[in-house]
């Protein structure tokens, strides 16, 4: 389902909603062109895990930690050239684990990312400047919290 964001407030309350529900083992596939919001869209789901730290992205490390009220991993696989890449840093023991994981550019690294896989794709809207519009994609066992997350949020 497609949902409207019309300011970068409405992406971090969009965000910290849905850090409050994630759960160990959940992973976050974020789509879409630089600029469109994966790390502000980000930087909002660590605190609403309660995660006070300065988040940047981890363009350049691939892989950035965090502790909140689930361990946090935040991945942007921007630089990696290939999916064999994922090996060498052992992104198994992320994914397959008791932390939440957020994906920048997952669509990189399609066959990796588990079918359970939560997926966002960020798309510029055309109306104003910081409209967004978000894809959401997910298998059955997310559609609770997502029902729950637009209804709190009024989307
Ligand atoms: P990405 O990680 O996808 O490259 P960033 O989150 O780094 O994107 O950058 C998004 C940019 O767009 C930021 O400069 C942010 O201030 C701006 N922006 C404007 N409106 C929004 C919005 N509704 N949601 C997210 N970011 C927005
Ligand atoms: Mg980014």
């Amino acid at each position: 389902m497609n949902i409207t964001i019309n300011s970068e407030q409405q992406m971090a309350a969009f965000g910290m909603a849905l850090g409050r529900l994630l759960r160990a083992g959940d992973i976050v596939g974020m789509t879409g062109d630089l600029g469109a919001g994966k790390t502000t869209l980000s930087k909002a789901i660590a605190r609403g895990m309660g995660i006070e730290d300065h988040i940047t992205s981890p363009t350049f490390t691939i892989v950035n930690e965090y502790e909140g009220t689930l361990p946090l991993y935040h991945f942007d696989v921007y630089r990696i050239s290939d999916e064999e890449e994922m090996y060498d840093i052992g992104y198994e023991e992320y994914f397959f684990s008791k932390a939440a994981c957020l994906v920048e550019w997952a669509n990189l690294i399609p066959n990796l990312m588990p079918v359970e896989s939560l997926w966002l794709e960020l798309h510029l809207g055309t109306q104003h400047a910081e409209e967004r519009i978000v894809k959401i994609t997910c298998e059955a066992h997310w559609q609770e919290r997502v029902d729950q997350l637009l209804r709190e949020l009024n989307l």
